[in-house]
Order: C-alpha cells, then structure tokens, then sequence
C-alpha cells in the first residue's frame, strides 16, 4: 500500500511565531496512525521552527515551498537546497501553480529544480495541472504529461523518491474542487506518464490539491488512485486542517 501523505502548504502566511502558534494547538490534538505522514510547506523563514517543533514526531516532516538550483551564488532572494535542509525541511515543493503562474517559472526551471532537491537529499513534490483554458480545450493529459516529462532521465533511485501532486489550476483557492472522479482520472493519466520516465508509477504517491475542505477530503481521499493532499487556505486553521485528518478514516 502506498504511503497518505497529508500535505499543508501555507503560502505566504505564518511566520515564525504563527507557525509555533498553529503547532501548539494542532500538536496536542495530533493522533498519529499507521501509514500515514503529515507534511507542512512553510514560507522559509518558518522552516526551523516548524522543524524544531515537530521534532520528535516521525510522521511529520517540515519542507520549503520552493528552492533554487545552484548552491550559492548571486541569487537574490533565492533559497538552496542545503540551506532548506539546513534549517530542517526534508521536502520540497517544485513546480507548484503559483511558481507557474505568477512568477513564471517554465518546466525548464522546474525540472533544474526536482535535480537539485533529489541531489541534496529532499524530497521534491512535483507540482501539476492544467488551468481552465486548457482543460476546456481538451489537453489536460497532455499537459500534466509535459510537465511529468522534467523527470525524464532520472536514475531509478530518485524516481523512486519523487511524489507527484495533482493541482488543477482552476481549483486552486478557488473553492472550485476536481470531482473525486476526474481527479482520479488524471491521477490514473500522470501514473502512465510516470511509467513512461521509468518509475515504478505504482510506488509514487500522487497527492491531489484544489480547495480540499473537511467536507470533500473523504471521498477524494476515497479513490484508490489518490494518496494524499496537498491543502492551502484550510490548511491555515489548525481545527480545520485537524478536521481534514479526521475526516479521512482509514
Ligand atoms: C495549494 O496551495 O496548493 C492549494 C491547493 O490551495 P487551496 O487548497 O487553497 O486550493
């Protein structure tokens, strides 16, 4: 069985102190179970404390929304990978729609980006998904097979440490969710695209993302083909991102 992987990404909320104070209420309540792992993308400046409070919990993992390639260098405003996982994260968010879209990151740079993560140590989450446009056009598995294609040439060993999220872009902080059903759909697409650049595609977790609530992560989580979520604006309230963990049972 393939691992659940609940996945927060906070975006540009909680900082350091924010990000104790979510911590501190959701760490009591927090009941951990068999196969299942709890992963918060905090902006960077949050990572080490989420790290250092997490500490302990081996179902939690702290990670960065977004790396650059090169180690060091003139980067303004750029975070490597081994200063991510200096401050703790152990995963990487790459690709995610908001690096697409508003700062126009291409595939290019996202395929740079899942090679530095996997040869620093991290786990790279790639991001994909097709916007409104191009799903009303019909191309939705060709472009979440493009952006698959980045793992093209990848050894067998970091393949295998790949996990994929699923995020249309229309459905992201849009209140607007993927059916269970066309989620799966693409879920079951991306798995042949995986197959295609060699993985083991029945190994990879495929997360899917677009306003999961507590009151839908059930039955997509429902589908065998989903294996976790990736959560933005109900992932910032620790009682309802609580409630999302709850509200998928097995
Ligand atoms: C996201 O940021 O990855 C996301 C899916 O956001 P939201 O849950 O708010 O749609």
């Amino acid at each position: 069985m393939r691992r659940r992987i609940f996945a927060a990404n906070w975006k540009m909320h909680l900082g350091p102190a924010g990000a104790r104070g979510f911590l501190e209420t959701f760490l009591p309540t927090y009941a951990p179970r068999d196969g299942r792992e709890v992963w918060f993308f905090a902006p960077a400046v949050s990572v080490r404390t989420v790290a250092d409070v997490i500490r302990g919990h081996p179902t939690l993992r702290a990670g960065v929304q977004n790396v650059y390639w090169e180690p060091q260098g003139a980067y303004t405003g750029e975070t490597s990978v081994a200063m991510a996982a200096e401050v703790g994260a152990s995963t990487a968010l790459v690709g995610h729609s908001e690096r697409r879209h508003v700062f126009g990151e291409t595939d290019d740079q996202t395929g740079r980006k899942v090679r530095a993560v996997l040869a620093g140590g991290l786990v790279p989450v790639l991001c994909v998904g097709e916007t409104l446009v191009e799903r009303e056009r019909g191309d939705t598995h060709a472009i979440v097979r493009r952006q698959v294609d980045v793992l093209s040439g990848l050894p067998r060993e970091q393949l295998d440490r790949v996990v994929v999220a699923y995020e249309p872009v229309w459905a992201i902080g849009t209140g607007r969710n993927a059916t269970p059903e066309d989620a799966a759909e693409v879920h079951a697409a991306i798995r042949g695209h995986l197959r295609l650049v060699g993985a083991a595609a029945d190994r990879v977790p495929v997360l899917y993302g677009g306003s999961v609530k507590p009151g839908n992560a059930a039955e997509l989580m429902a589908q065998s083909e989903i294996d976790g979520v990736l959560v933005g604006g109900a992932s910032l309230d620790p009682v309802s991102w609580r409630a999302i963990l709850d509200a998928v049972r097995d």
